[in-house]
């Protein structure tokens, strides 16, 4: 099947020109080059007119489907009264109750604008309470694009990811993911110069790796024993997995912890949440936190909205029966078409690929996947009107339902069938 993507590529050619590779965020460089027209529920149309059922959901963010009437509704009702203020608004209010009964363990929250930069903030602050500077981090868990948290980790050595990158990795120590002994060590040795452990309670940017059992409450007691502070990093994790994240579906509770994509029913908002003793300093002007574009209206408005929807109507239970059919089904076309299709994770956020099928643990076992054939395969679907992301992850949205489960098997299985 060849699809027209004739305006898609005129655009494309005039991008080139006006913004460096002729995307505006490099995790998109590897992507296709479609320009879409618009997006409604589970669903995406090109400016060629083709569709698409999506599992990428811009990396994320749109949760409740593409255009989500509530949160949109919202947002420009409370738009028409204004966007920033420079002061207080009383949706911030609303947002952060919301936020903070959805969340369940932390007493106070801040919003920000990326989850890169909520990540600063946790980590400022954890400097801040215990006077340390180190941190511990985990090799694949990806915490935003800035110098001292942009890595590679290739054969368990890990190097700066960018050109022009200061060397900044004095500050961190990077152990293995799933290996309480390595923290262990680590923290016998060396945690008078630790602030915190920063993780993706599970490794979502590489290979969608769930926590062993016992892993995070033995950070957890490794954290209080040493007075080092537990940070979660729960961009990807927080309100799609459960309501309060990680934290709730595993039931341990972090000291601090970030969040973004999924909060806002695709608007632009993140944040940091944590305890109050370690969150307070910031109210006293001890620690700064700032930016113009805090908590604006809209912001607050879409928070508002999307948390107000998952508490009336959660559904989490949808998205882990749609998601557990739609893993089975894929499996069961990679057997079909004799190909090592694989797939790991969680229902509602699983990870695609070829090879081995046993689970994955760590980043050193991803090498036992073919990455590069996932990622070639990826860019077929886009002509059979399937949109993920190359690098393999699939996230699903309330909006996807039984007919984009057909959809999809029935899009995947025409692709496998013509030698994708
Ligand atoms: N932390 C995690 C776990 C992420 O997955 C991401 C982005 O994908 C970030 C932080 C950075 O968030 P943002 O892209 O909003 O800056």
């Amino acid at each position: 099947m060849t699809r027209n993507h004739t305006r898609s590529a005129e655009l494309a050619a005039r991008a080139a020109g006006l913004t460096p590779g002729g995307v505006h965020s490099n995790v998109r460089l590897a992507g296709p080059r479609v320009f879409f027209e618009r997006g409604e529920g589970a669903w995406l149309w090109d400016v060629d007119g083709n569709d698409y059922v999506d599992y990428l959901l811009g990396q994320g963010p749109n949760f409740l489907g593409h255009a989500p009437r509530a949160v949109n509704d919202a947002v420009a009702a409370a738009m028409r009264r204004g966007s920033v203020f420079g002061a207080q608004h009383a949706l911030e209010n609303d947002a952060s109750e919301l936020f903070l009964q959805a969340v369940g363990w932390a007493d106070r929250v801040r919003f920000g604008v990326s989850g890169t930069e909520s990540v600063q903030l946790a980590l400022r602050l954890a400097r801040a309470a215990t006077g340390r500077r180190r941190f511990v981090r985990f090799a694949g868990h990806y915490h935003g694009w800035l110098d001292n948290v942009l890595v590679r980790t290739v054969d368990e050595t890990t190097t700066p990811a960018s050109a022009g990158q200061l060397d900044q990795f004095d500050q961190f120590h990077v152990l293995p993911y799933n290996d309480l002994a390595a923290v262990e060590t680590l923290l016998a040795e060396h945690a008078d110069d630790l602030a915190a452990i920063l993780l993706e309670p599970v490794m979502c940017n590489s290979g969608v790796v769930p926590p062993r059992d016992g892993y995070l409450r033995g950070l957890r007691d490794l954290c209080d024993r040493h007075s080092v502070v537990l940070i979660f990093d729960e961009v990807i994790t927080g309100f799609r997995i459960a309501p309060g994240g990680a934290a709730d579906r595993y039931g341990v509770a972090p000291d601090l912890a970030t969040y973004g994509k999924a909060m806002a029913g695709g608007w632009p908002v993140a944040a940091v949440a944590g305890r109050a003793e370690l969150m307070d300093p910031i109210g006293t002007g001890e620690v700064n936190h700032s930016g113009t574009f805090n908590a604006s209206v809209p912001a607050c408005a879409a928070v508002a909205a999307t948390l107000r929807q998952l508490r009336d109507d959660p559904p989490y239970d949808r998205l882990e029966t749609h998601g557990g059919k739609l893993v089975d089904g894929l499996r069961e076309l990679g057997t079909r078409h004799d190909v090592p299709l694989r797939a790991q994770g969680l229902p509602m956020a699983f990870h695609m690929s070829f090879g081995d099928p046993s689970p994955i643990h760590d980043l050193g076992q991803l090498d036992r996947l073919d990455l590069e054939r996932y990622a070639r395969f990826a860019h077929v679907l886009v002509d059979y009107g399937v949109w993920v992301a190359p690098r393999g992850i699939w996230y699903i949205s309330a909006a996807h339902g039984e007919k984009e489960l057909v959809a999809v098997l029935e899009r995947v299985d025409a692709a496998l069938a013509a030698g994708g």
